[in-house]
């Protein structure tokens, strides 16, 4: 072979190398756990800032109606994995073990040209299949010093476990065949119970007094399920395991983790400091519980303070590298959480603040810079949008739909859905939230309870934003009833949920 010739031959792999490059961008989907969009400054919270997280909203897209199909940890990951509903993928509760044989859309990436990774917080009771590579956090994962799962071994890496899966990540970024597009998944422990800050974000939000949320002191009423939940920060909510009033350093699961350096420091705040003005208080009643809820406000944002900075490293670390232009950045939560609305943490209703997610797109080229969209869009899309931005034909019992269009076109001159479907199942432990299932429309939420108590619920999020005034049952509602119960119906059948068309049949 000739020097011209090999110039040449040299010149047509780089041009097919960069043109394989461009058809198929990198994507680093950055997963969370229990983060409210009502605490990201990109959704306009006032509570705290998130500046990292606005760099993804300032350069790509923010979803308004991003919402889960089923709003826990665990089904969450399984639908993003699947593109499924829990009925359909097997995964309807936690603290399951989930089956990885099944169709993940990771190994379909895997078949063209693709490398993946999934670095953190799994949670499936499972190892994972479909990577090329991962490192996970030992079940629920540790804040301080975690164990982490590889294919060989389990070990235990000293630090805070946001630092270090972004860590982890940047080794396998440096370290990845860089010849292949990858997938990255950054699986999140933050912002999940008992939420534990960084050392270096302890107080970060001490002086501030965070108003109390419109619902805060709800009454319920009209709302069976609601009665009877158990997640409130007045009774649910435990001073001492929650919120480190004192602590008991001794307990093995969290502290005995800690090295003497970090206790020391963690003590010097919790021990001398919160739980001194906690005893000086003698707090009882309505202040206690305010009391609670300012302290909840300030764990939890101390810990999500830990994750802004950490993704900004991440996205620092695509500039640096010239990899910012061709990938694609995805930062969502894996379902919303409740701060306070209602009186209430955790998740699993299908209202608004657990049923919304927050969801930041950045994909250069395509999105637009600092741009919404309002659609309606599911848990289920994630896993088909990959696939349609890798390029790799999407299989036809997929149960979602590519939100790619919704990015390059005028999205309310797409056809999209306008109606919503949601299923809820874990019960009683550990919240006592009835199962449900129902469906959201634009203006409308209508919600079918079943299990121990049959109850319907019905919002207008137009004149009842908050959903205190359950209309189901009331005079002039019939109509709008009528209409959403028949689009259920056709969305239980489109879903394949037999269990809810047999409940929904029954009465
Ligand atoms: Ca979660």
């Amino acid at each position: 072979m000739n020097i011209l010739s090999k110039i040449a031959g040299c010149i047509l792999l780089f041009t097919a190398a960069n043109s394989y490059a461009q058809q198929q961008p990198n994507i680093i989907f950055i997963f969370s756990d229990d983060h409210a969009y009502q605490t990201i400054s990109a959704y306009g919270s006032k509570l705290a800032q998130t500046p990292n997280i606005d760099r993804i909203a300032n350069q790509g897209v923010r979803f308004r109606n991003a919402l889960v199909t089923n709003s826990i940890c665990g089904p969450s990951r399984a639908t993003l994995l699947t593109g499924k509903y829990s009925h359909i993928n097997g995964y309807t509760l936690n603290e399951k073990k989930f089956n990885v044989g099944q169709q993940l859309f990771p190994r379909m990436l895997q078949q063209h040209g693709y490398q993946t990774a999934w670095i953190g917080k799994w949670h499936l009771g499972n190892l994972p299949d479909g990577f090329d590579y991962w490192r996970i956090l030992k079940g629920q994962g540790q804040y301080y010093n975690p164990d982490i799962i590889g294919p060989k071994d389990t070990t235990q890496v000293e630090g805070y476990v946001t630092n270090i899966i972004t860590q982890f990540s940047v080794d396998w970024l440096n370290n990845r065949d860089k010849s292949k597009p990858f997938f990255l998944v950054v699986g999140e422990k933050a912002t999940h119970r008992e939420w534990l800050p960084d050392l270096q974000d302890l107080g970060a939000y001490d002086d501030k007094d965070f108003p109390l949320p419109p619902t805060f002191h709800d009454d319920y009423k009209n709302r069976v399920a609601a009665q009877n939940q158990d997640m409130t920060i007045d009774k649910t909510m435990r001073l001492r395991d929650d919120l480190k009033v004192h602590a008991n350093y001794e307990q093995k699961g969290i502290y005995g983790r800690f090295t003497p350096e970090q206790k020391k420091v963690f003590k010097a705040y919790y021990e001398d400091k919160i739980s001194k003005e906690f005893d000086e208080k003698h707090l009882s009643g309505d202040s206690l519980v305010q009391w609670k809820y300012q302290r909840y406000l300030k764990d939890y944002l101390a810990t999500a303070r830990s994750l802004d900075r950490n993704i900004g490293q991440l996205l620092d670390y695509l500039d640096k590298n010239g990899l910012a232009e061709n990938t694609v950045v995805v930062y969502a939560s894996d379902q919303g959480f409740y701060m306070g609305e209602h009186g209430w943490f955790d998740k699993r209703f299908m209202y608004e603040e657990s049923l919304r997610t927050p969801f930041l797109i950045k994909y250069p080229g395509v999105t637009k810079p600092g741009t919404t969209v309002d659609q309606l869009m599911l848990n289920i899309d994630w896993a088909p949008t990959f696939l349609q931005i890798a390029g790799v034909p999407v299989p036809a019992d997929i149960q979602g739909t590519s939100f790619l269009p919704l990015l390059k076109e005028n999205p309310e001159k797409v056809n999209w859905r306008k109606s919503a479907y949601y299923h809820y199942y874990e019960f009683p432990q550990p919240h006592h939230v009835y199962p449900h299932f129902g469906i959201r429309t634009e203006r409308y939420t209508l919600i079918r309870f079943y299990g121990p108590s049959d109850s319907w619920e019905l919002y207008d999020l137009q004149k009842d934003p908050h959903e205190i005034n359950n209309r189901y049952g009331s005079k002039g509602a019939e109509k709008i009833t009528a209409s959403l119960k028949k689009e259920l119906k056709k969305l239980i059948l489109q879903y394949k949920d037999t269990e809810a068309l047999k409940i929904l049949e029954e009465k």
